[in-house]
C-alpha cells in the first residue's frame, strides 16, 4: 500500500482547491467531481506532458479532437451496445448495488469480462458466503445481471419517440479516432505505421462510486491508437509498452510504485493486453491499458459503415486492414497517482511539514511571491515582480499570515519556489528565493529573477 491514506489526499484536495465533489451545495452527485483552481492547473499540466510525449515530440503521431456525440451505429459496431457491461447485483438487505467481479476479486476469485452471465452467477453463488456487502456487511445478494455502462442521451429527440435509436455520450474516446482513420490518412499524408492521439471526456454508468477520482462517471481519457502492418503489430506493441513505462518515470513517478499486469483471459480479438498499475492507497490497480487489438476496430467499422477502412502501401501496393495497438489512460487516475506519489510528511523542528514533491513541470503554481509585510512599500515591488513573472509562469501571491505559515501553505500545494520581498529589498534590489524540497534560501537580484527561474524551471 502507498504510504499516504486516501482520507489525507481527499482532504488536501478539498481544502486546497484541487478537487471538489460535484454540486456539493446540493448534497453532491455520486462519482462526479469538479477540478478546482489548483486541480485544473495540475490536470492541464498532465495533459500537456502527455501531448508533448505522444504527439509533439513524435513525427508519426497526429492529434484529433472528435465530438462527444457520435452516430449510434458507432457503438453497435464497436460492440458497446451489447457487450460493454459489468456484472451488477443488489444487496438484499440494504439494497446497495455492487460490482460482482470486484467483490469476487477481493477474495481472490477472478470473474473476467469474457465470462457469460451464467458463469459469473455460478461463481457468485459458490462464493456468496465469503463476500460481504461493502455497505452493511451482509452476505445475501440478488443474482448478478449484466449492466450496460453506456450513458444514454436524448440529443435531437424532439418527438419523445422512444422507438428511435438511442444516442450515447461516448464511453471511450478511441472510437472517434477509428472512424476518422481514413480522413486523417488522406489529409495528413501519413503512412502506416502512424498514430492518432486525443484527449477528451468519456462517460460511463459505473456501478460503484468509490475511490474518489479513480473511478468516476464522467472522466477524461488520453488515448493514442497506432495503426500498424499486421506483421509488425507485436514489434510495435513491445515498443509502445517500453515507451509508456518510460513516460511515467520521466513524469517523475517512482518506479517502485508501478508494475505491469498481464491480462490472462483476453477478449477474442485481442493479441495481448497489459495494464500499467499504480500503487494507490487501496492497492496496485490499473492506471493505464496498453493493448494489441488486432484488426477488430477497423474491420467492424468497415462492416457497419460500408466504408472500407483499409490501407494500400504506396511502395509495395499491398492492401490490408491495419492492426491497432493502443495506449489509454485517464487524466483523473494520473492526477491521483501524481498526488499520492508526491505527498510527503517530514518532521521539521518538531512539527510535521506536509510537502507535495511534485515534479516542477506538473506543479500548479511554479512560484509564490510573498511580501514580508502588508506595508505599501513592500507591496509595490512585490506586485512588480508578480506581474513580470506571470508572463512566463503560473505565480501565486500571498501576503497574509506569518511567513512560516505561508511557506507551509505553498509546500502543501507543491510550489517549487517562494520569492520573499523584505525590507532589505528596498536597499539591495534583491529577494530571497526558497527551494521547496531543500528549504535552502538564496538571495537573487530582481533583474536576474527571470533568467534564474528559466534555468531552475527548464
Ligand atoms: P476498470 O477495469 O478499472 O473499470 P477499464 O479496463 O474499463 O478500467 P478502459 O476501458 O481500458 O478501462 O479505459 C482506459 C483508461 O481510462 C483506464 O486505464 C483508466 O485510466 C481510464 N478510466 C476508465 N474508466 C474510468 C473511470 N470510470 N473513471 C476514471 N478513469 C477511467
Amino acid at each position: 500500500m502507498a504510504d499516504v491514506s486516501m482520507e489525507k489526499i481527499v482532504q488536501l484536495c478539498k481544502s486546497r482547491g484541487f478537487v471538489f465533489p460535484s454540486s456539493e451545495i446540493y448534497g453532491g452527485f455520486a462519482a462526479v467531481y469538479d477540478y478546482g483552481q489548483l486541480g485544473v492547473e495540475l490536470a492541464n499540466n498532465i495533459k500537456s506532458a502527455w501531448w508533448k510525449a505522444m504527439v509533439q515530440y513524435r513525427s508519426d503521431v497526429v492529434g484529433l479532437d472528435s465530438a462527444i456525440f457520435m452516430s449510434p451505429k458507432v457503438w453497435e459496431a464497436s460492440g458497446h451496445v451489447t457487450g460493454f457491461s459489468d456484472p451488477l447485483a443488489e444487496c438484499k438487505s440494504c439494497h446497495a448495488r455492487v460490482r460482482v467481479d470486484h467483490l469476487l476479486e477481493e477474495i481472490g476469485v477472478i470473474a473476467d469480462e469474457k465470462m457469460s452471465e451464467e458463469q459469473i452467477n455460478s461463481l457468485f453463488t459458490e462464493n456468496m458466503a465469503k463476500v460481504a456487502c461493502p455497505k452493511c456487511g451482509k452476505h445475501d445478494f440478488s443474482p448478478a445481471k449484466s449492466f450496460n455502462l453506456l450513458v444514454k442521451a436524448n440529443l435531437g429527440n424532439f418527438t419523445n419517440d422512444l422507438t428511435r435509436e438511442p444516442v450515447y455520450l461516448r464511453g471511450e474516446t478511441c472510437q472517434g479516432i477509428y472512424v476518422n482513420f481514413a480522413n486523417v490518412l488522406t489529409s495528413s499524408r501519413k503512412r502506416v505505421p502512424f498514430g492518432i492521439a486525443q484527449i477528451g471526456k468519456a462517460f460511463r454508468n459505473e456501478i460503484t462510486a468509490r475511490q474518489f477520482v479513480f473511478r468516476t462517471r464522467e472522466f477524461e481519457q488520453m488515448e493514442m491508437q497506432y495503426f500498424t502492418h499486421p506483421d509488425q503489430e507485436m514489434v510495435e506493441y513491445e515498443r509502445l509498452r517500453q515507451l509508456r513505462w518510460q513516460y511515467y518515470l520521466d513524469l517523475g513517478i517512482k518506479a517502485e510504485n508501478l508494475q505491469w499486469h498481464k491480462h490472462e483471459n483476453l477478449v477474442f480479438y485481442a493479441k495481448e493486453a497489459y495494464d500499467i498499475e499504480y500503487r494507490y492507497p487501496f492497492g496496485f490497480t490499473e492506471l493505464e491499458g496498453v493493448h494489441a487489438r488486432g484488426d477488430y476496430d477497423l474491420t467492424q467499422h468497415s462492416k457497419f459503415s460500408g466504408t472500407m477502412l483499409d490501407y494500400t502501401d504506396p511502395v509495395t501496393n499491398e492492401k490490408y486492414t491495419p492492426h491497432i495497438i493502443e495506449s489509454s489512460v485517464g487524466v483523473g487516475r494520473t492526477l491521483l497517482a501524481v498526488l499520492v506519489d508526491a505527498y510527503t510528511e517530514e518532521e521539521v523542528e518538531g512539527e510535521v511539514r506536509v510537502v507535495l514533491k511534485l515534479p516542477k513541470a506538473l506543479a500548479p503554481m511554479k512560484i509564490a511571491v510573498l511580501p514580508l509585510s502588508k506595508k505599501e512599500e513592500l507591496q509595490g515591488p512585490a506586485n512588480n515582480i508578480l506581474t513580470s513573472l506571470k508572463r512566463n509562469w503560473m505565480v501565486d501571491y500571498d501576503e497574509t499570515q506569518s511567513i512560516g505559515k505561508r511557506y507551509r501553505r505553498q509546500d502543501e500545494i507543491g510550489t517549487p519556489y517562494c520569492v520573499t520581498v523584505d525590507f532589505e529589498t528596498l536597499n539591495d534590489q534583491a529577494v530571497t528565493v526558497r527551494d521547496r524540497d531543500t528549504m535552502a534560501q538564496e538571495r537573487v537580484a530582481i533583474v536576474d529573477l527571470e533568467n534564474y527561474f528559466k534555468q531552475k524551471l527548464a
